[in-house]
Parts: C-alpha cells; sequence; structure tokens
C-alpha cells in the first residue's frame, strides 16, 4: 500500500482562536503532518489569531508545545518543525471590538488566485462578530473560504438563522461546515465500500438487511466541558450531527458521481426521509451517576436539577424503498464501558438452514461491523464449520479488515480526520462537508423529540458509570428481539 501525496497549492490560513483547544490538539498537529508528509508546501502562511497578547515568538512556544503533546517529541522531525514554525505568526485580533483587524489586511484578495481560508476555531457566539467584521476589512471580497464547526445552531429556528448570516456574506460554495467524522478513514472507507464494490450493495435493502446499529460511546464522563454540555446534552452534541451523517452515508443512494453536492444531495434525502419518534419507548434518555470514584453528572457540572441527558438512544426507520421496515438504532454515550464508535449492518439469517447442529435450527447473521474507534476497521462476521472432525457444527468467525494492520505493515501512519478535512478546504472540495440545508434537516428531525422531553419536564432516568446506559435502552432492543453489540 502506497500512501500518495498530491501537494496542495500555496495557500493562507487565518486560524481565529488559535490558542484554543480545538486549534492545539486537532489543527497545528494536523497542519504539521501535512507539512512533514509533503503535502503542504513550506510557502503556506499560517497566522494565528486571538484575543490575549502574544508575540509570534511566543506563539511558535505554544505551537511547539502542542506538537510535543499531541503529536508526540518521537515522533517530530526537528528540521520538519523548525520549517513549520517558520510558517507561522500570530497577531492579537478581538472578535469583539476593532482592535487588531488592520494585522489581518495583508490576507485580502490580492487577485492571485491563492486560496485564502479563516478558520473560526472559537465558540459560535463569535461567528457573527468575526465575519462582520471581516466583511468591514474587506477579508470577505474575492473568494475566501470559511470554516466551521459544531455547535450549528441549538434547534432548527437557530441554525436557520446561522445559515442566512452565513449567506449574507458569502456563497454556500465558500462555507465548509466541519463534521470531523465524514474525515475519518474508516467513514470514507464506507464510501469506499459501497460504491467502489459490487459485493454488498446487492444486499444494502430491506430484503436482507434485518437492521442496522450505530453506536458511540464514551468511557470519560463531561471533562470540563461541563459549562458548554450542560443544556445541550448527548441529543445536540452526538446526535443531530456525527450520528446523522453516519447514518446518511449507510442508507444513501449511490450518487451519480463523487462531487460535492451529488453527495450531499442524497445525504439531505435520507435525512428527509428519517421517520418522526413518535414513540416514547424509541427515544431514550439517561444520564450518569454516581460510581467508581467518579461524582454524578450533576455535581460534576454543579448543577444538582440538570435534566440534561448524558445518554440516548433511539429507533428509527428511513421510509423510502430500499429501508421500509428496516429499524435503525442509534446510541450515543458518555462513561458508559468503553470508547467505541462503531456501525454494524446485521443481515438477515438465511431462510433455511440445511445443518441439523446449528443454533436454534438457523445458521447466525452475517454482521458488518464498521469500526471508527478505536482500532479502525471493517469487520465481517461469517459462519464457518467449526474446524475439526466433530461433525458439521457452524461457529462464527470474523474476517478482518483492519487497516491499522496494513498500514503498520506499510509503516504508514493512520491520519487524523483534520488533516484530510483542512486539505480538503485549500484543495475547495467539500465533498466531506455539511450544507447548509443537510443540517437544518437534522435539525428539523431531532427538535421535536428534544420538545417530547423538555414538555414531560422529567429527569432522565441515571445510568451506572461503566455500564452500556440505562435499562430502558436494552428494553428499547429486547421488545424487538435483538440485542445491542457489545461495548468493548
Ligand atoms: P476554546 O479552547 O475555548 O478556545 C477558544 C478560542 O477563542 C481561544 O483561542 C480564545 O483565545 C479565542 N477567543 C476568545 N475570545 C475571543 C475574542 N474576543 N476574539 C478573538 N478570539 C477569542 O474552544 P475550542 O475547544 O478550541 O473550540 C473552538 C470551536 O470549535 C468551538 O466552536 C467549539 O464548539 C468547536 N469544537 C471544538 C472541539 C474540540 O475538540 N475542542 C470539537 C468540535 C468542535 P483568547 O482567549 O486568547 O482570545
Amino acid at each position: 500500500m502506497v500512501a500518495r501525496v498530491v501537494p496542495v497549492e500555496p495557500f493562507d490560513l487565518v486560524v481565529f482562536g488559535a490558542t484554543g483547544d480545538l486549534a492545539r490538539r486537532k489543527l497545528i498537529p494536523a497542519l504539521y503532518h501535512r507539512l512533514h508528509d509533503g503535502q503542504m508546501p513550506p510557502d503556506a502562511r499560517i497566522r494565528g489569531a486571538a484575543s490575549s497578547e502574544h508575540s509570534t515568538e511566543n506563539y511558535r512556544n505554544i505551537v511547539l508545545e502542542a506538537l510535543n503533546e499531541f503529536v508526540g517529541p518521537d515522533a517530530l522531525d526537528k528540521d520538519c518543525v523548525d520549517r513549520f514554525l517558520t510558517m507561522i505568526d500570530y497577531h492579537r485580533v478581538d472578535a469583539m471590538s476593532e482592535s487588531g483587524w488592520a494585522s489581518l489586511l495583508p490576507y485580502k484578495d490580492d487577485g492571485s488566485g491563492r486560496p485564502r481560508v479563516f478558520y473560526l476555531s472559537v465558540a459560535p457566539r463569535f461567528f457573527e462578530p468575526v465575519v462582520t467584521r471581516m466583511s468591514e476589512v474587506g477579508l470577505t471580497e474575492g473568494e475566501p473560504r470559511i470554516v466551521v464547526e459544531k455547535p450549528l445552531g441549538r434547534d432548527l429556528a437557530s441554525a436557520h438563522k446561522l445559515n442566512q448570516f452565513l449567506g449574507s456574506k458569502f456563497e454556500e460554495r465558500q462555507i465548509y461546515r466541519i463534521d470531523h467524522y465524514l474525515g475519518k478513514e474508516t467513514v470514507q472507507n464506507l464510501m469506499a465500500l459501497r460504491f467502489a464494490n459490487n459485493l454488498f450493495e446487492p444486499l444494502w435493502n430491506a430484503g436482507h438487511v434485518d437492521h442496522v446499529q450505530i453506536t458511540v460511546a464514551e468511557s470519560v464522563g463531561v471533562e470540563g466541558r461541563g459549562a458548554y454540555y450542560d443544556g445541550i446534552g448527548a441529543m445536540r452534541d452526538m446526535v443531530q450531527n456525527h450520528m446523522l451523517q453516519l447514518l446518511c452515508l449507510i442508507a444513501m443512494e449511490p450518487p451519480a458521481n463523487f462531487e460535492p453536492n451529488a453527495v450531499r444531495d442524497e445525504k439531505l434525502k435520507v435525512l428527509r426521509a428519517l421517520a418522526p419518534i413518535t414513540d416514547a419507548d424509541d427515544m431514550v434518555r439517561g444520564q450518569y451517576a454516581a460510581g467508581k470514584g467518579n461524582p454524578s453528572y450533576q455535581e460534576e457540572v454543579d448543577n444538582p436539577t440538570s435534566h440534561t441527558e448524558t445518554f440516548v438512544a433511539l429507533k428509527t426507520h428511513v421510509s423510502n424503498w430500499r429501508w421500509a421496515d428496516v429499524p435503525f438504532y442509534l446510541r450515543t454515550g458518555k462513561r458508559l464501558r468503553a470508547r467505541v464508535s462503531e456501525i454494524s449492518v446485521t443481515f438477515k439469517a438465511v431462510p433455511h438452514s440445511i445443518f441439523p447442529t446449528a443454533k436454534n435450527g438457523k445458521a447466525g447473521h452475517n454482521v458488518l461491523a464498521i469500526r471508527l474507534q478505536p482500532d479502525e476497521g471493517i469487520r465481517l462476521t461469517m459462519t464457518i464449520k467449526d474446524p475439526g472432525p466433530g461433525g458439521m457444527r457452524l461457529a462464527p468467525a470474523e474476517l478482518d479488515m483492519t487497516f491499522a494492520d496494513r498500514l503498520q505493515a506499510a509503516k504508514l501512519r493512520m491520519p487524523d480526520a483534520y488533516e484530510r478535512l483542512v486539505m480538503d478546504v485549500v484543495r475547495g472540495d467539500q465533498t466531506l462537508f455539511m450544507r447548509g440545508d443537510e443540517v437544518e434537516a437534522a435539525w428539523a428531525w431531532v427538535d421535536p423529540i428534544i420538545a417530547a422531553w423538555e414538555e414531560r419536564a422529567e429527569y432522565p432516568p441515571t445510568y451506572d458509570p461503566g455500564s452500556a446506559g440505562p435499562e430502558d435502552a436494552l428494553m428499547l432492543m429486547h421488545r424487538d428481539g435483538r440485542r445491542w453489540r457489545e461495548i468493548g
């Protein structure tokens, strides 16, 4: 396997919020790796901007610390680090005043066609002030690209307002809404698996698929993000964006080509075909209790009356011909047994078993499990003959397509999602970014579920840390004669 690197053209990147967590943990390491791998040209210019005062030298130290912490000192190439640091400078720019904006004038359109990217790595309350000031000083002239991250609104009305505002300053082709799940190698591999192979697509429908499960489980709690998370909850933080995007990639029709709007049109159709959830038993919430030496959620966020959910389990359907009556089960939560993100497609069992020794007279289900983290890869559970002379006994066995092994053998590193996504912005490729109408369609589906919970005004049931979530979530599956896959 050969990692082919297609260099991008020289570009300008301004990171608003360059001293923040996202910039230090994700953007800086991603850019360093792209330089190291020869994709980012040495004459790209990177400008850090935030409201605190730092000299460029001081900021370069912050960058160096971030590289040591998040890439690791042993993995750093000193020459490359030195080159990287010289590409970066810093200017104090306050989103809320006129202070510092003149320093960004060199990033105005100069007619050269050099890509200019403005990354809003700041809290959403700064989106409007930053873009307004960009516009006032002329930075929105030409074809700049703007990058924004979740949360993109907290409901349909606020997402619509944000889209309208961004749309008043930029064309849709200039707006890059990141959902970093779409930048994960395995998620892109899911598209390759479906649309570059003829093996699964003929089976990818209600005739052959029993059900789909999507799990995003975290073992940690809110970890200092309590001020942001409380009042937001798992539905807004995980389901509306990441999980619905994964569902779209599983359920979408093959697009006519791999062009941004062709792909996004098909995802939008899935979102619009999602059946509203009306049965309260099909929308389970939970909140983690204290245990195993950890405080409860309410203690952690210092809000003893918090109704915010840290766990959600849902059952829904995609109401179209392909997926009629196929349940899609979604589950996400914090402080669960393990950190796992996985999509599984369970195929129907064979209609008739010829093997008398098979359990219940039938062979097991084939399950295609797409693991996003940890151990990215794809595994297919097959039924095989149990080896040995003991007669025709059947047993499940996994066909393992774990990419980490192959990458390791070829001494390749699994790239982080942000490496791909930031380079895509520079290339002007929006395929892996959400379009405004997708974001709104997702909120339109999520809003009534949140409204139903709010109307009932009940505390979410608690669950034990280290468990698989509240009992109601297990019951949701049980009623259908199915089981969640193990978290672990
Ligand atoms: P953060 O750690 O709080 O950083 C915020 C940044 O904004 C800092 O650099 C801060 O620097 C800057 N800032 C604050 N006030 C400012 C002002 N008046 N003018 C200019 N800059 C100002 O936040 P974060 O975690 O990096 O998140 C950034 C964005 O990404 C948010 O929208 C968040 O929801 C989203 N996001 C983050 C993650 C993540 O992993 N962290 C994941 C997904 C989405 P100064 O204080 O120096 O000004």
